[in-house]
């Protein structure tokens, strides 16, 4: 469904018939020598996946002049659209301007259009325009100005023996606006002849490869033209419907469908679709409800209480947090008996309790939740290795509290501690 305008013409990239192909190459000294992430493949990558356009392979140089010839070449040889972010700066070090043009074989030219849209952006910010940013006007001369709306070095666009190069500058959000604005939709009308529409389940307390097993008849009787991908992050599994076809109405309606059709199976793991966020979800559960949360936290210190915070609106529902990290603050403001800290441990089922009856009580609300834990890397015994997580929640018809066992290191586990302990609120809120 998508395709390339002269496809017939095309000289032979190795390439399956009506899939486009992409490649990415990154440059700067900076991203071989550790110092910045190459976050703008990242981002790319998922753009140019959303538009059904395959990337094929990333590549990352250094300031170099031979070897950016070379990764040109290369991927000239072998892709359809070539995306190259850095080196666009006007210092002495970014080099790709110059260099793209010897690759082509055409002069540098003045472009005014430049120096008019540097003004503009710079009007609005009371600069003025050195000798420095009036150089950003010189352009290959077979190349198409795209225009940077948030910084001086313009994107540019060649269209040369059947291949696309798009050179853009490395700070991410001018390559972002950059792509958004002006790349992605002269790719799209390039190359598209249909319509692709995504759609995302978010599911939380499932592996993967349980989630796989959980839906495999329903999976292997998707329609061709409907593709299935798990995307696992950080505790949580996405499922990506990706459809192709001509109308958009008619992708939604049988992805609904599909949907519908798998719900039964998995509906205790799915917390939302698209955009949604757990602790979001959670917001409006509360709400619905009429019932108010508060948080005790040891292991998680405030970072439960942050991701419920970090939802506008948030105070409607939640009162606050006593973060008692300490056993004496256990004692002190949640109540937590001293026997049974002693004869239990902090990481216990009885003192989770304990804490989220606490915390419910102290300050006022319907439901409490607490976390206890061993975040590590050190404090870990045989009994409770580093990564034991106590989560426990309280309203006016329960208190109960799971056991956890997180690995990896301190982060993950703390991060993973909230987001199950989220997902505890999900499953009990409203439920007696
Ligand atoms: P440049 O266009 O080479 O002058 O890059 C400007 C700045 O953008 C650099 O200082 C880097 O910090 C940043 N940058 C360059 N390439 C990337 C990349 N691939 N990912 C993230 N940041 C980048
Ligand atoms: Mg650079």
């Amino acid at each position: 469904m998508w395709n390339l305008i002269n496809f017939a013409n095309k000289k032979f990239k190795n390439f399956q018939l009506m899939s486009v192909k992409a490649e990415i190459i990154s440059i700067g000294d900076e991203l071989l020598y550790g110092q910045t992430l190459d976050t703008n493949a990242h981002w790319m990558s998922n753009k140019l996946d959303e538009n059904n356009i395959k990337v094929f392979q990333r590549t990352t140089i250094g300031d170099d002049e031979q070897q950016i010839l070379n990764a040109l070449k290369v991927a000239e040889n072998r892709v359809d659209v070539v995306l190259i972010t850095g080196g666009l700066g006007p210092t002495k070090d970014d080099l790709t301007k110059p260099l793209l043009a010897k690759y082509f074989g055409v002069e540098m030219v003045h472009n005014e259009e430049v120096i008019n849209d540097i003004t503009l952006l710079f009007t609005k910010a009371n600069r003025e325009v050195t000798a420095l940013n009036a150089k950003q006007a010189e352009l290959p001369a077979n190349c198409e100005k795209i225009t940077n709306p948030v910084g001086t070095a313009p994107g540019m666009w060649f269209h040369v023996n059947n291949t696309v190069f798009v050179a853009m500058p490395g700070v991410p959000y001018e390559m972002k606006s950059i792509m958004t604005q002006g790349i992605l939709p002269k790719l799209h009308k390039m190359f598209s002849k249909g319509v692709l529409h995504h759609h995302i389940i978010k599911t939380i307390g499932i592996t993967e490869s349980s989630l796989s097993d959980l839906i495999e008849d329903w999976e292997l009787n998707l329609p061709q033209h409907i593709k299935l991908a798990y995307l696992p992050t950080k505790g949580q599994v996405k499922l990506r419907l990706t459809g192709s076809g001509d109308d958009l109405n008619t992708l939604e309606q049988e992805i609904a469908v599909l949907q519908k059709a798998i719900m039964p199976k998995i509906e205790k793991y799915v917390y939302g679709f698209g955009t949604d966020q757990l602790e979001g979800i959670i917001g409006q559960l509360l709400n619905k409800n009429n019932l108010t949360l508060a948080t005790a936290e040891s292991c998680t210190g405030g970072y439960l209480a942050h991701m419920i915070t970090s939802v506008s609106g948030s105070s409607k529902y939640f009162k606050g947090s006593i973060i008692a990290y300490s056993n004496n603050i256990k004692t002190a403001h949640l109540g937590v008996s001293t026997e049974d800290l002693r004869k239990h441990g902090a990481v216990s089922e009885k003192v989770a309790k304990a804490m989220a009856e606490g915390v419910r009580r102290e300050l006022n609300t319907d439901i409490g939740i607490a976390t206890t834990g061993i975040a590590g890397p050190d404090g870990g015994t045989i009994e409770k290795p580093v990564g034991t997580v106590w989560i426990a929640y309280s309203d006016q018809y329960k208190t109960f509290s799971k056991k956890f066992n997180f690995s990896r290191n301190r982060t993950f586990i703390i991060h993973w501690s909230a987001l199950a302990a989220l997902n505890m609120i999900r499953l009990n809120v409203g439920v007696k």
